[in-house]
Parts: structure tokens; C-alpha cells; sequence
């Protein structure tokens, strides 16, 4: 599975409709100071299940919506499409039945957030559980934040072998078993 496009409607800065290849090998994102580099991955990460604001640099999940500017008002949603590209046919069961796979997430002020995998409705669950058998997810160590590196080294063991668990794609298993002891 590789990601093909990311497009974005109202997501933090990107308050216009925004469409982005994600060609093959693409592996940084440069661009003068503020121009959105960081609001770019936590869109993926936010597509891709992520529960916590503070990881979205917010308060409440709703810091996700453009929030207007001195000439723009804000607006009343956001919402984040990507395009996995699937000829591989290595989605899972569910998501598996075209070439490609399109996720969206969207959410509107008081209402909260919903998922649509191929234009049908999905659980946030599903959505999360289907990046993490993936090895991306919203916590991949595919993804690298800013002031993530100096993180790393200075973090303790248990830590780093959480890093260590999502990079060979177990993590999924580890979420599956905690809801089975529940049970
Ligand atoms: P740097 O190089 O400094 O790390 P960057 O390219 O990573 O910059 P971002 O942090 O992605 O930049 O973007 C910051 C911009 O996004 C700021 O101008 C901020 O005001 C704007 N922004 C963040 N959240 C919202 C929001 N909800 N509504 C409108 N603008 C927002
Ligand atoms: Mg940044």
C-alpha cells in the first residue's frame, strides 16, 4: 500500500481546497518558516485515526478547523482525504475490494468527527487498526515530527521500544489483545 494523494478543506492553514500528489519516494517537505510543513503531517496523522489534540498542537480537536484570519472568517469544518493506492490488493478484508483506497475524515464544529472508507462509513477503530497493520498509523515512526530526533535519543527504554513496536508493524496486535482482556 502506498499513499498517491492527500487533499485538505479547511484543515488548519489550508482553508482552500488543496490537492497534493504524494509521488513515489517522496521523503521531505521544505518550505519557508509557517507556510504549513507541520499542518501537512498532522493531516496524516489526523486521517489516519489520531484521538489526541495535543498531538495536532491544539486544545480540543475542533483547533483543527481554520479558525480565520484578519480578512478570512473562520470556517465550520475540516476535512482530510487520502489516497492509498491498492493494485497491490494488501488492504484488509473490508477495505480490499478496488485499486484504490480512499479515506476521508471529516469534522464539523459541535458535531465531531466521522470516517468514510470508499465513500462508506467507518468506525474510527477500523480506520486506526487498518494504518496499524500497515506499520503507518498515526503514531508511525514513518513520520517524523519536528524536535522528534533530539526525543529519541533522550527517550527512556520502555519508550523507544514502543517506537521500536510500530516500525515492525505489532502494534495493531498489542490494541487487539488489550480489548480481548476487557472483554
Ligand atoms: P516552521 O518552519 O516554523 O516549523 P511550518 O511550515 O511547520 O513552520 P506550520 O506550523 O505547519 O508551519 O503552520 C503554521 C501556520 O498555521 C501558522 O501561521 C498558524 O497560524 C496556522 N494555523 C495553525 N492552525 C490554524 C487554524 N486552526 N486556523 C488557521 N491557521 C492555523
Ligand atoms: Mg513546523
Amino acid at each position: 500500500m502506498q499513499f498517491s494523494r492527500l487533499r485538505l478543506n479547511g484543515f488548519k492553514s489550508f482553508v482552500d481546497p488543496t490537492d497534493l500528489v504524494i509521488a513515489h519516494g517522496l521523503t521531505g517537505v521544505v518550505g519557508p518558516n509557517g507556510c504549513g510543513k507541520s499542518n501537512l503531517l498532522e493531516a496524516l496523522r489526523w486521517v489516519m485515526g489520531e484521538t489526541r489534540p495535543k498531538a495536532m498542537r491544539g486544545g480540543g480537536m475542533e483547533d483543527v478547523i481554520f479558525a480565520g484570519t484578519a480578512t478570512r472568517p473562520a470556517r465550520n469544518f475540516a476535512e482530510v482525504a487520502i489516497t492509498i493506492d491498492n493494485s497491490d490488493r494488501l488492504a484488509p478484508a473490508g477495505f480490499n475490494d478496488q485499486d484504490s483506497l480512499e479515506v476521508v475524515r471529516r469534522i464539523t464544529r459541535d458535531a465531531g468527527s466521522a470516517f468514510k472508507a470508499n465513500s462508506k462509513d467507518a468506525r474510527a477503530r477500523d480506520i486506526q487498526m487498518l494504518f496499524a497493520d500497515a506499520s503507518t498509523g498515526s503514531h508511525s515512526p514513518a513520520l517524523v515530527r519536528q524536535g522528534q530526533i533530539s526525543e529519541l535519543i533522550n527517550a527512556k527504554p520502555k519508550d523507544r521500544r514502543r517506537i521500536l513496536e510500530e516500525a515492525a508493524g505489532i502494534s495493531g496486535l498489542y490494541q487487539r489483545r488489550h480489548e480481548a482482556e476487557l472483554k
